[in-house]
């Protein structure tokens, strides 16, 4: 079916629940840009905005930052993303009380990859949580916070099978999680069986999609990979030949994500976590076409390409 046809129906916008990850800035450029789009995106009044934690660790003060410039300027509700690489136990706790200090309550807690790179083996630190099941409960031993985990659809790249994978999860629930956000994914039956496993293993938290509208697809190949999706034949001809375009590539780009959230809107999802890569626009157009409109108004237009 065409997925201009799927349009056709008005979708309930205020029925669906959005939330938006962004990364820290390391320029003043990356700064306003992300803050442009963390500005664009709020009327749409997702129920948390993400910050993630660079790898090893690397973005602890840009990370607590942008939190705390969330707080401040904004009534957005921040989730910082917290890992455990290269750091004892004593070390993460003192990160987790200095974002308390600074207001944070929710953390989205994960063990992270190896300073190697995604891929590498990873080796936890001697005195350090072994895993993020671990790591929901440290932090649940300090305070109530709201605890978010990963999920991965076509299993992490280092689970032996689902059931070890799944096994993860449970213990992170056990632990305290409340909430896991997917690894990005774009066939929509492998998320579906996968959310099948889950409950029969007994984990009922919401496993909230984690879409990623595709920017570069020449990175995106090179990656996703590594994180443990995979890329359907079907989405490689889609991009195909528009390299050099990126105008065209936004578009397909756009129909592409728009039709993989359409699609989970039909088989019942609700909830949306979206990696915006900190541009808005992709996501802007997603959202506008999910039903939800901001709450002041729709923003000023801006060219697809220009985000
Ligand atoms: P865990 O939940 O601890 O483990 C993931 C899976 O790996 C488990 O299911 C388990 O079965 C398997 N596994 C782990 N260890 C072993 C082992 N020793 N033997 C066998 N199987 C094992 N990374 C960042 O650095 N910063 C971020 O901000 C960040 N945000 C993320 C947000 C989301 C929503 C997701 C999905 C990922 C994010 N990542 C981030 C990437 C993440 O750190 C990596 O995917 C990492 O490899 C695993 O972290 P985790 O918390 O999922 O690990």
């Amino acid at each position: 079916m065409s997925v201009f046809r799927r349009f056709a129906p008005v979708i309930p916008g205020n029925a669906l629940n959005v939330s938006f990850e962004f990364f820290p800035p390391s320029s003043g450029d990356m700064e306003s840009q992300l803050w442009e789009s963390i500005m664009r995106l709020a009327p749409f009044n997702p129920e948390f905005v993400s910050v993630t934690y660079g790898a090893g660790g690397s973005t602890r003060k840009p990370t607590l930052a942008t939190v705390e410039r969330i707080l401040s300027e904004t009534k957005l509700a921040p989730a910082a993303h917290l890992t455990c690489v290269n750091a004892s136990r004593d070390e993460v706790d003192a990160v987790a009380r200095e974002f308390w200090g600074a207001g944070v309550r929710h953390f989205v807690a994960l063990r992270g990859d190896s300073t190697d790179g995604i891929g590498s083996s990873y080796r936890p630190h001697k005195d350090g949580y072994r895993n993020a099941a671990e790591l929901v409960a440290g932090l649940k031993a300090f305070a109530d916070f709201e605890i978010t985990v990963s999920a991965y659809p076509e299993k992490h790249p280092e689970s032996p099978d689902f059931m070890t994978d799944i096994d993860m999860l449970k213990r992170k629930v056990d632990n305290g999680a409340t909430r896991a956000i997917t690894q990005f994914f774009f066939d929509n039956d492998t998320y579906e069986r996968y959310v099948e496993r889950v409950r029969r293993a007994g984990i009922y938290i919401p496993i909230v999609p984690g879409i990623l509208p595709v920017h570069n697809f020449g990175q995106l190949s090179k990656f996703a990979g590594l994180c443990g999706a995979t890329i359907p034949d079907w989405m490689a001809k889609r991009f195909e030949g528009l390299d050099k375009d990126p105008q065209t590539r936004s578009l397909v780009a756009a129909a592409v994500a728009a039709d993989q959230v359409m699609n989970l809107v039909e088989r019942g999802v609700q909830d949306f976590h979206f990696y915006t890569m900190n541009r808005a626009q992709l996501v802007y157009a997603i959202c506008h076409l999910l039903g939800l409109r901001g709450a002041q108004g729709n923003a000023p237009v801006t060219s697809i390409a220009a985000a």
